[in-house]
């Protein structure tokens, strides 16, 4: 059940002891940088003052600009001939950033993922395809290092060409699948375009889903579509990649991974400590790596602490689903709300497919909310439609007190993208 069980069944207490072990290292560490070293200095801070977990406090964060304004090179902790693999992120707020590998860097990653692995219970002899995209994207090769640590029979079908994909899974008897929460949906529709019964003709009994915001509700649909039991997998470049956190079998939650992060929770304004429970900016601080520690990095994802100890015996702490990024919100007439809200709604209507679009418009000085979705069979009974259209405009009420739109469109009208899904399309002009 547990790969790293001295890692993982560590009391709480002697987790923090080895927080601030590495901790200390990491500072050490840190000292190579220019970036960092200039910053100490304009806090007037020196390694010797951060002697406790708690301490972190005093350090200064690290943002995403931070990491551009350096790039490619300039958070370096080691000289470039150590350095043995750079990826960047996929850039979906921006400029991509660069991070930087040892090769003990890419091994300890390597672990970390294969922990997650085996922790939902995959283990050698299992068939594990990856539909990431390669290359800088860190969802191929993270996921491709991990799974063969763990000396599974590792499919690297990269992203695109669904048919070529389910020839794969059908072929080679592919038993675990990593594929985004959008590319789940649309895998299991072109099975049905194929003929094919998941649960009949394929031996998929694990997915693992993430780099992306996605509800419970559309979880429970990908698991009801594939028949497989559906696991969200957190992680970011910046952070390696995938195996920041992920959920055990419980599925309550994402362990994150304490021995190698600190973990902080801050309310985005403030930046400090959010109360008990509430949801706020995630903020981590890397302690296991050589080449591009990162201190207290702004990740901009909202989630919160789940209270109480999970069943499974790890006493890594557990995030809540990601609420969406910071960039994610959209505030329409003074009120705030993430896509995963309507998605949780959309989800609930069997009548819906899985695709929808949220486009925000100005027209008359007054910001507009349309909602496209799919509907999952084609109809004409008019009368039906309207009720429905009805029923999930009053539901989206309820959910995010604004009155939406809502169009019901016919299935694959809705644009597709490559790699994660584009949710909402914002064409409000500036009003002077
Ligand atoms: P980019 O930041 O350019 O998208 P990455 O590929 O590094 O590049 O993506 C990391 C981001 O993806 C995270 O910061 C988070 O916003 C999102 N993400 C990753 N995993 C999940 C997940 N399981 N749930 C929600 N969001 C996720
Ligand atoms: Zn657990």
């Amino acid at each position: 059940m547990y790969l790293h069980p001295q890692y993982e069944l560590l009391s709480r207490s002697e987790l923090e002891y080895l927080q601030q072990e590495r901790l200390q290292a990491t500072l050490k560490q840190c000292m190579n940088s220019s970036f960092y070293r200039e910053r100490f200095r304009k806090c007037g801070l020196s390694v010797s003052d951060i002697k406790t977990p708690e301490d972190i406090t005093k350090l200064p964060f690290t943002t995403k600009q931070d990491l551009r304004d350096n790039y490619p090179f300039g958070l370096s902790c080691v000289p470039l001939d150590k350095v043995v693999r750079l990826h960047s992120s996929s850039g979906t707020t921006g400029t991509p950033t660069v991070i930087l590998h040892t090769a003990r860097d890419l091994e300890e990653w390597a672990k970390a993922v294969a922990r997650c692995l085996y922790m939902v219970g995959l283990r050698s002899g299992d068939i594990f395809q990856n539909s990431s995209g390669y290359g800088m994207f860190t969802g191929g090769l993270g996921f491709q290092y991990g799974a063969e640590h763990l000396g599974m029979l590792t499919v690297p079908a990269a992203a695109g060409n669904t048919r070529r994909q389910i020839k794969f899974i059908t072929d080679f008897g592919t038993t675990a699948l990593h594929a985004i929460p959008s590319y789940a949906g649309r895998l299991y529709e072109v099975m049905v375009e194929m003929g094919l019964d998941p649960r009949r003709d394929t031996s998929l009994r694990t997915l693992i889903i993430g780099a992306e915001p996605h509800s419970e509700e559309q979880r429970r649909r990908i698991e009801s579509m594939l028949g497989v039991k559906a696991y969200n997998s957190f992680g970011m470049s910046e952070m390696c990649g995938p195996g920041v956190a992920f959920e055990c079998t419980e599925q309550n939650g994402l362990h994150i991974w304490e021995d190698y992060y600190i973990v902080e929770i801050l309310n985005p304004e403030t930046l400090e400590p959010v109360a008990e429970g509430e949801v706020g900016e995630l903020v981590l601080t890397t302690i296991n790596r050589e080449a591009m520690p990162l201190l207290r990095y702004r990740t901009r994802d909202l989630t919160r602490f789940l209270p109480g100890e999970c069943p499974c015996g790890r006493k890594h702490r557990r995030l809540d689903r990601m609420k969406g990024r910071s960039d994610d919100m959209m505030i329409l007439k003074g009120v705030n709300i993430f896509p995963v809200q309507i998605e949780t709604v959309l989800m609930q209507f069997e009548e819906l497919g899985n695709d929808y679009l949220i486009t925000l418009t100005n027209e008359q000085a007054n910001d507009l909310m349309t909602v496209e979705v799919e509907l999952k069979e084609f109809t004409d009974n008019y009368p039906k439609l309207q009720s429905l259209t009805r029923e999930i405009t009053s539901r989206l009420k309820d959910e995010i007190l604004i009155t939406p739109q809502v169009r019901l469109v016919p299935k694959g009208t809705l644009p597709q993208s490559e790699g994660k899904a584009v949710r909402v399309k914002d064409l409000r002009k500036t009003l002077i």
